[in-house]
């Protein structure tokens, strides 16, 4: 008898490496119809009294358990593999490097529909459309105080198939009034086609400057006589037009039958730049993000499998999407934080994607006005080419940007007089200013006026955010709740203090609302709009706010990052930052590289279009050398110092780091566990030292408690491994995971590996 085929199976779970089960035998007469499993293809497979999902990783005569124990695959999923060798190469390359469970790392990449069992093939999504009834309806039939029902009923009259993305793209706030018209009978809701026919607009008609063209070539020339791999920085000024050279990339790649993965932060995947993209195109984008429903995200995962759509734009983890004919990978904004993954499966989509880009022979390409400095490093040490934009596109020119010394000058909520004489003359001009904060919330601490007690949340070592109760201004009064932006607790604000029973609080601090009282104050008649977190928690939102924004209908922005990344707003001509100076002295050696970043992003918001932009940072510290550097030599100089600094310091990207946080409600349990595993990880390393296998030096940082202890309930600490040398690091992680696995001391703690961390 021939030894028995066993499937590497990856399922979900703690498992370094895929779980043992038997194939069928193929010559067994009862089972000679029923299909046999495949690489890169799901099975159920019995597990502890259940029937799960795994992914079958590679098909082999030998075992890695007792075979007679071994159980059989109970059901073939997919006939046809969902993935190929290279795609579960990559897989196997992320558990190893991130220290991951395969099964978790498969589950990331599957679409929750497909990691529950169903087929991987779908016809179709669901819709609403006017019903016949609807039909006969018109406007007149809605009352006309009903205005969100209007606005969603329009959306629909002679305009067919709506999906939940699609008006989640249009409107904000439509789900009540889709669900009264379904009610009523006027909406219907009917399975249509993922792919539907679209009428684009009109794409804008200029042709690439002479500095697009050129990186355009660089790329598409890299390809010409084999597809190979080749990773690209694309580095131009805010508004230097990066997003056009990826349009001229695509098209060509398109012409050449080839399909484009696209990656966009977080915050970027706007409808507006889906839109853009299929003008510019003509032709159909698929988008994946966090906003689809589950239906949806199917849809266009099968979309781009099969090849019938050439374009995929998606945020973090569209990575993983298997492509049919994939040609080329974009990372837009490569610097940005929502890349990496900061729960769970840590990795970092970003060095994934250059990853994936090397095992499929193809070339990449990173761009950003301000690329991360480990980008930097790696295009100073040739191993991306370094390509340039370094104009504003068409008529538009880089905004002059000013250091505010605001030290002794009368602040008034956090505004300067220059800023604020500076908005009436922009204002009076006709441009809009927007004035950016990186503080949600009305005030970031209350305090008693007569004892000084703060507002404390009872789960962190962190202040309460207060906030003001929606629609209400403030006056000293006030009608609002605490909430901590750590754990997202709430209560409401107390009725006298706690310590001294005193009714007198003060608000310490500014925060976006309570900017947005005082703006209110000072431009009764002006049309102001708030953009952050709690502003656009409503899905589509987000879209109708920018919307506002771009077409001019508001006069002064205010808001958070959120608003910072990407935007384009035409008619913005100042832009005033008002408290940067906290990037400046944190402990976090990232800190100024964030803070230059931002700094760098927001002011690129102003003067995009004709008319010449401001941009004006309040600063108590206008002699700070990175401050100066950036401001009077720009981001390459910033960039240059920042990274002779980190140099000098021994400090990524010149040595590679891993973070192993823990945390327990127990204050001792996270540093005891630590310290074992630092004991352990000693220990090999001295082993390895001595019989002269190694030669570098692993440099071992704590145990310490995190810079917030406690966090949730939670007491966190944290060890960090550093190291000259990527794979020495690695090694002795690998060899000490099992041991954790098995570890009392870890059952106590929740416990996490962060390859190459972000945050400390
Ligand atoms: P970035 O992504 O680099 O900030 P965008 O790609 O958004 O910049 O381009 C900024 C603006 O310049 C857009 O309105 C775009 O249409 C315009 N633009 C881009 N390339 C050109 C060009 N070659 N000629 C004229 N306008 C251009
Ligand atoms: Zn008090
Ligand atoms: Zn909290």
């Amino acid at each position: 008898m021939p030894n028995p085929k066993i499937a590497k199976v990856a399922v979900p779970g703690p498992f370094l490496f895929p779980l043992d089960y038997l194939l069928e035998p193929e010559l067994d007469l009862l089972t000679i119809d029923k299909p046999s499993a495949v690489i890169g293809g799901r099975v159920w497979v019995p597990f502890r009294n259940k029937q799960i999902v795994g992914l079958v990783m590679d098909i082999s005569e030998s075992a890695d358990f007792e075979i007679s124990k071994i159980k059989p695959i109970s059901e073939v999923i997919d006939i046809e593999p969902l993935f190929n060798k290279t795609q579960l190469g990559l897989f196997n390359w992320a558990s190893q490097y991130y220290h991951e469970p395969i099964g978790d790392v498969i589950m990331t990449a599957l679409p929750k529909r497909l990691r529950a069992g169903e087929n991987a093939e779908i016809n179709g999504m669901q819709y609403w459309q006017l019903s016949e009834e609807g039909q006969s309806k018109t406007l007149d039939d809605i009352s006309k105080r009903a205005l969100r029902q209007r606005k969603v009923f329009e959306q629909f009259v002679d305009k067919g198939l709506k999906s939940e993305s699609d008006l989640n793209a249009e409107l904000e706030n439509w789900r009540s009034a889709v669900k009264t018209f379904t009610e009523k009978g006027w909406l219907e809701t009917t399975n249509g086609p993922c792919l539907r026919e679209s009428n684009y607009a009109p794409a804008p008609n200029h042709p690439l400057n002479s500095a697009q063209q050129t990186a355009v070539d660089a790329v598409l020339d890299s390809q010409t006589n084999q597809t190979q791999f080749k990773a690209f920085l694309l580095e131009g000024i805010t508004g230097s037009g990066k997003t056009e050279v990826y349009l001229g990339m695509i098209e060509s790649m398109i012409k050449q039958g080839k399909q484009v993965l696209v990656l966009v932060p977080e915050i970027g995947l706007t409808p507006q730049m889906v839109s853009r993209f299929e003008a510019y195109l003509q032709a159909r984008v698929a988008a994946l993000h966090s906003g689809l429903n589950d239906s949806e995200r199917h849809c266009a995962w099968h979309l781009i499998r099969t090849g019938q759509i050439q374009v995929l734009l998606g945020t973090r983890s569209a990575i993983f999407t298997p492509f049919k004919n994939l040609g080329l990978c974009i990372i837009d904004e490569e610097h940005d934080l929502s890349y990496k993954q900061q729960e769970g499966f840590r990795y970092s989509a970003r060095d994934l994607m250059v990853q994936r880009a090397y095992r499929e022979k193809l070339p990449v390409v990173l761009g950003s006005a301000t690329p991360s400095l480990e980008t930097l490093h790696n295009a100073q040490t040739g191993r991306y080419q370094h390509l340039h934009l370094k104009q504003r596109a068409g008529l538009a020119k880089l905004p002059s940007l000013k250091l505010l010394d605001i030290r002794g000058e009368k602040v008034q909520e956090g505004v300067s007089r220059p800023l604020k004489t500076a908005m009436t003359k922009h204002l009076e001009a006709g441009g809009q200013a927007l004035l950016f904060l990186n503080r949600r919330g009305f005030s970031p601490v209350l305090m008693c006026h007569d004892c000084g007690w703060q507002a404390a949340c009872p789960s962190c070592d962190a202040n309460m955010t207060f906030h003001i109760t929606q629609g209400q201004t403030s006056d000293g009064g006030v009608a609002g709740y605490l909430q901590c932006h750590h754990c997202d607790e709430q209560m409401a604000k107390p009725s006298c203090c706690p310590s001294c029973d005193s009714e007198e609080f003060v608000n310490v601090g500014q925060g976006t609302e309570r900017l947005e009282d005082t703006i209110k104050e000072w431009f009764p008649d002006k049309r102001i709009l708030r953009i952050d977190r709690d502003t656009t928690r409503l899905k589509g939102s987000m879209a109708e706010l920018t919307g506002i924004a771009q077409r001019g209908e508001a006069d002064i922005l205010i808001g958070t990052q959120m608003l910072a990344k990407g935007h384009h707003f035409p008619n913005v001509t100042l832009v005033g930052l008002l408290d940067i100076d906290q990037g400046l002295f944190s402990a976090d050696y990232r800190a100024a590289e964030r803070m230059a970043q931002l700094i760098l992003q927001v002011s690129g918001r102003a003067g995009r279009a004709e008319k010449p932009g401001e941009v004006l940072i309040q600063t108590h510290h206008p002699d700070h050398p990175l401050l100066t550097t950036l401001i009077q030599k720009g981001y390459t100089a910033f960039a240059d110092k920042a990274l002779q600094e980190r140099k000098s310091a021994f400090l990524p990207p010149f040595k590679y780091q891993i973070l192993i946080r823990a945390e327990a409600t127990n204050p001792q349990d996270g540093m005891a566990f630590l310290d074992s595993l630092k004991a352990g990880l000693e220990n090999y390393w001295q082993q390895w030292v001595d019989a002269k296998l190694v030669e570098g030096s692993i440099d071992f940082w704590g145990p310490v408690s995190a810079p917030m202890l406690r966090r949730q309930g939670r007491y966190r600490y944290q060890l960090m491994l550093q190291s000259k040398n990527r794979a020495d690091l690695h090694r002795l992680l690998t060899e000490m995971q099992p041991h954790i696995y098995t570890s009392p001391l870890a059952r106590k703690v929740r416990w996490s590996i962060d390859v190459d961390p972000q945050e400390m």
